[in-house]
């Protein structure tokens, strides 16, 4: 018989005996058990909890109000076979474009995968010769590449959204090369160490598959022909695809490209909210102690998402916190300043960092142009860049930043940014209303999480390319205002952030399929 446990509590020092807890709870003798989903309930930090769901399997019967019988709600995928003419071409091999190309490799459509930067293991080497000697290449740096964006990221995998399609996303990362962990974690997550070889890992099957890469080659024309496109694309050389499907994952970064679809494609797209900020980095241990208390020695570094709301009717939030990570240079053009963040799977860092970001609507940008949102993002990412002329970053320290002054030395934390910081005053890079309300954040989130505003943390910026300021507008079988183009993902506007983005484009590419197949099959 199989039972589903919920609400199993285990103190964190008693971890390691799982087995032995459960057996002492239910009085079992022979029986297995996997983790369905194990949480921390730190709500009381002298009580600290890991709160697990389990699957027990045993011939024993178990009575209890936590247990019922199990019920296996996995989604069981279909892969219905290509039948269209061509094969679909594929724009960007981010979240987005590699769980819709994975998709439909397995539905035999042989894809074709066009990706402005290069093969993980070339990318890699640029982004190190820009993280180390400032040597930027536009096309192949933290923005740019296989596996798109979030390939150097903590590889946070939590989204708000529900839905049955992402255990199988959370799978596929499993299967190819993710921790079992990210199967069972309420916060699950893969770290940068383990995403290079994940990302080339989902390519080597969809090419086993029959899938074609074209890497280091820049999509940039479009024209319509008869009943298709023809999608022209160069790198050294230059390529043309004719298709009647355009997979269009190419993520908030690519402004050329998104410039080109609405200036000379004539593409809908709307002006939307973004936000901009900055990092702050703490001592990992001193966040983990306000999380977790005594209790922290024994967990895993902690996590915390914070949040408030100002009377001026904006929102500040904190945002990819990487418990033991680092704070990235992560901008994809030159003479620009833009930041991130980044940890390894053990999170293990001496700093914990997260982004404290502000809304920015329409109405602060808006001078008429659809794509306004991009030239007013630009324009701060310039001006930090000004500041040092040097990639360094403007940053201050939370106590002069509070105080409205500005710091002359760090005191008892590092900054783990890679090219250095410039003590700046905020005001030259960022709105007003930016810099007034992450001081209003900094205080409010320290009331929830005490220690936020130590006043030796680092506030290192900007932060400006945590989501797209435009949507491409799409109508409910995804298709845009050009029938033959998909646009998918966070570039689009669909999503924020790895699991949002894949299953936007898993389902981006089922939606395709669902309109032509009458034949499915299991594999
Ligand atoms: P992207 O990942 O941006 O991929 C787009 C791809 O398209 C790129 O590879 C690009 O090179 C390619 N492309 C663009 N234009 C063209 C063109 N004209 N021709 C050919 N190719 C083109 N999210 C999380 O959920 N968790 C995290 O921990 C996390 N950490 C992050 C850390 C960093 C440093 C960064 C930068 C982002 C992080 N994110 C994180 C955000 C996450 O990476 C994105 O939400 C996600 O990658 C979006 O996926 P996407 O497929 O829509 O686009």
């Amino acid at each position: 018989m199989k039972y589903q446990v919920s609400n199993f509590k285990v103190s964190p020092k008693d971890y390691k005996n799982l087995k032995s807890l459960i057996q002492n709870k239910f009085h079992l003798h022979e029986f297995s058990y996997k983790i369905l989903q194990k949480s921390i309930d730190a709500r009381k930090k002298e009580k600290v909890v890991l709160l697990y769901k389990l699957l027990i399997e045993t011939n024993e019967k178990i009575t209890s109000p936590d247990v019922t019988i199990y019920k296996d709600n996995n989604i069981q995928m279909e892969y219905p076979i290509w039948k269209y003419k061509d094969r679909p071409v594929i724009i960007g091999f981010g979240p987005s474009g590699m769980f819709a190309s994975l998709y439909l490799a397995r539905c035999k459509a042989n894809p074709i995968i066009i990706e402005r930067g290069s093969k993980i293991e070339d990318r890699k080497k640029r982004v190190e010769d820009f993280l180390k000697n400032k040597v930027l290449s536009n096309n192949s740096n933290v923005q740019f590449g296989e596996g798109g964006a979030g390939t150097f990221s903590d590889g946070k995998l939590t989204t708000n959204l529900k839905d049955p399609y992402i255990n199988f996303i959370l799978n596929e990362f499993y299967i190819h090369g993710a921790k079992e962990d990210i199967l069972y974690d309420a916060k699950p997550h893969i770290g940068t160490d383990y995403l290079e070889q994940i990302v080339k890992n989902i390519r080597l099957e969809i090419e086993s598959l029959g899938g074609e890469f074209y890497f280091d080659t820049t999509f940039y024309k479009l024209e319509e022909e008869n009943d298709s496109v023809i999608v022209y694309a160069k790198g050294e050389k230059e390529f043309q695809f004719k298709t009647s499907h355009v997979l269009l994952g190419i993520g908030h970064s690519a402004k050329d490209t998104i410039r080109y679809l609405y200036n000379e494609i004539g593409l809908n797209m709307e002006q939307k909210q973004f936000s901009m900020g900055v990092r702050i980095e703490h001592k990992r241990e001193k966040i983990d102690y306000a999380q977790y208390g005594e209790f922290s020695k024994y967990l895993p570094s902690a996590y915390y998402k914070l949040a408030a709301h100002n009377s001026d009717g904006r929102g500040v939030y904190t945002f990819c916190m990487c418990p033991g990570g680092y704070v990235l240079a992560s901008q994809s053009d030159n003479n620009t300043i833009v930041v991130n963040g980044m940890s390894n799977n053990d999170r293990l860092g001496e700093n914990s960092n997260s982004a404290i970001l502000v809304d920015v609507k329409p109405s602060d940008y808006d001078k008429g142009n659809v794509l306004d949102g991009i030239d007013y993002q630009e324009k701060y990412e310039k001006l930090a860049y000004e500041i040092s002329k040097d990639y360094k970053a403007p940053a201050n320290l939370v106590s002069e930043f509070l105080a409205g002054k500005v710091a002359n030395s760090l005191r008892s934390i590092n900054t783990t940014y890679p090219h250095g910081i410039i003590f700046t005053d905020f005001n030259k890079c960022l709105p007003d209303f930016v810099v007034s309300n992450i001081k209003f954040g900094i205080k409010e989130f320290d009331k929830k999480l005490h220690g936020f505003n130590d006043p030796d943390a680092i506030l290192i910026g900007i932060e400006s390319r945590s989501s797209s300021p435009v949507r491409i507008i799409r109508d409910l079988n995804r298709k845009s205002s050009n029938p033959y183009i998909y646009p998918m993902g966070e570039g689009a506007g669909y999503a924020g952030g790895i699991t949002s983005a894949a299953l936007d484009g898993l389902k981006t590419a089922m939606e395709i399929l669902r309109e032509n197949s009458h034949e499915w099959f299991r594999i």
